[in-house]
């Protein structure tokens, strides 16, 4: 028996006895049927207390907060205190529960994969925000409806009833169109199930865009290497060497060797641009300097068919990495002077650029060549992207030097702007923004050199 027992049965006790003391004294001076009576009555009155007390605590059972606790004495007051600390502990040990619960409420809504619980019968029980995100549910309206109803896709279906889930899946977002999701689906507690979705919507596209990238390498590369090949065969194959084929195609098997040179440099200096670190280099590089480099370098191209100027109209320097700059530049040019017919005009440019007073500069070079239909213009800096195939390999052309010049312009931290009309000719210009300019006095006269 415990101590809270032992004191209810002592406190009876006590009262019985002070009860049965009480009459005894009245027996002599009374007599007993007096006596029987008064300790009948007292029985009834420490009965009734009790009736009353019973009351109280079944009253106060309908609705048990502690501190509606009714006032209560003797016997009771230890039964009261009892419930009291009962109440209490419980509390306590809900309000542990339900804040543990909240915990892993807030964890799971804070997960940056979407989080999916359904039941048996696959029925969504619960979800977190990055799941409502990925397949379009309402975590207000979908409790309760089937998950497959909810994401239509055949392949989820029947990954959701198979048996091994062991494999994500990977599923295009009905309702986000662009949206590619890795699915997990994971067994849990009898027959629930636990749905983990990732967005893997970036590392799928770097996924194509390295097939695509490694496929376009190995198809520039096939053309030239089927060439030499061919003409390496027939010339081995050959009982006495015939030197007029040899003649011939020596040449031809140069510039095949010549393009796949280009091409593997190309490669290269896309490839250095990657692993470089951001942003470029800053050292102060001479840019009339350069524009004055690159326009004999067009003249030489050109070798007198086009009319090519040069304005130079500021003397301002910019801070960043000269080797990357002269690369992107001579890209721009040598692509006027190849995509502008004989007799046509390429002209290069320096200049302030005040617009948006961002006191910046402009390196720019207009042509009045072939230019670009407008549908071409957002993809010309994809690499290998080109809008004339053939006309590009003739010329020369890897498919990969406004790539390049995209890479160099974003880490000067400059914007490529691009305006064409079909048959009129193209500008093409890098605008670097005043952080980047150094000394921006422009010269007292526009320099211009031109060539006929
Ligand atoms: P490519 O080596 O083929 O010239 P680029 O990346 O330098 O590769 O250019 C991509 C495509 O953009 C070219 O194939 C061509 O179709 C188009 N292009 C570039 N510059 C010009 C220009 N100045 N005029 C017309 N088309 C151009």
């Amino acid at each position: 028996m415990d101590a809270g027992l032992n004191t209810i049965w002592l406190q009876a006790a006590w009262r019985l006895a002070a009860a049965a003391g009480v009459s005894l004294l009245f027996w002599p001076i009374s007599g007993d049927t007096a006596a029987l009576g008064l300790f009948a009555a007292l029985l009834l009155i420490m009965l009734l207390q009790h009736l009353r007390h019973l009351a109280r605590l079944s009253q106060w059972l309908m609705d048990p907060r502690p501190e509606a606790l009714p006032d209560s004495s003797g016997l009771w007051e230890n039964v009261f205190a009892a419930f009291y600390h009962l109440l209490r502990r419980q509390r306590r040990s809900e309000s542990r529960l339900t804040a543990t619960l909240q915990d892993f409420r807030l964890a799971g809504m804070a997960m940056p994969d979407g989080l999916v619980i359904v039941d048996g019968s696959n029925q969504v029980e619960w979800c977190n925000p990055k799941a409502e995100l990925h397949f379009g549910l309402d975590a207000a309206r979908d409790v309760g409806q089937l998950i497959t109803y909810l994401v239509r896709q055949p392949q989820f279906a029947e990954v959701l009833d198979a048996e091994g889930y062991a494999e994500p899946l990977t599923l295009r977002s009905a309702r986000e169109g662009d949206l590619i999701l890795s699915v997990l689906i994971v067994p849990y507690e009898a027959n629930r199930k636990l749905i983990i979705s990732r967005d893997v919507t970036d590392r799928e596209r770097v996924e194509t865009m390295r097939r695509d990238f490694v496929a376009n390498v190995s198809h520039e590369l096939r053309t030239p290497l089927t060439v030499i090949g061919g003409f390496l065969e027939t010339i081995a194959d050959m009982e006495t060497p015939n030197p007029e084929l040899i003649r011939r195609s020596v040449p031809m098997m140069s510039e095949q060797a010549k393009r796949m040179q280009s091409l593997v440099e190309d490669l290269l200096v896309l490839s250095r641009l990657e692993s470089a670190g951001n942003p470029a280099r800053e050292e102060p590089v001479n840019v009339p300097d350069i524009a004055r480099a690159l326009y004999h370098d067009a003249l030489a191209l050109s070798a007198g068919r086009h009319k090519v100027t040069l304005l130079l109209e500021s003397a301002a320097w910019v801070s960043g990495a000269e080797e990357e700059l002269r690369s992107a530049f001579g890209n721009l040019v040598s692509n006027a002077i190849r995509y502008t017919p004989a007799g046509g005009e390429v002209r290069l440019s320096w200049k302030a650029d005040g617009t948006n007073g961002n006191e910046g500069a402009v390196f720019a070079v207009r042509d009045t060549g072939i230019g670009i239909a407008a549908q071409h213009v957002p993809r010309l800096t994809e690499r290998f992207y080109r809008v004339d195939r053939g006309r590009s390999r003739e010329t020369g052309g890897t498919g990969l030097g406004l790539a390049i010049v995209k890479h160099v312009v974003n880490r000067h931290a400059a914007r490529l702007e691009v305006t064409s009309e079909p048959g009129r000719g193209s500008c093409f210009s890098v605008a670097f923004p005043g952080a980047r300019v150094i000394g921006r006095s422009s010269t007292e006269e526009p320099a211009e050199a031109r060539s006929a």
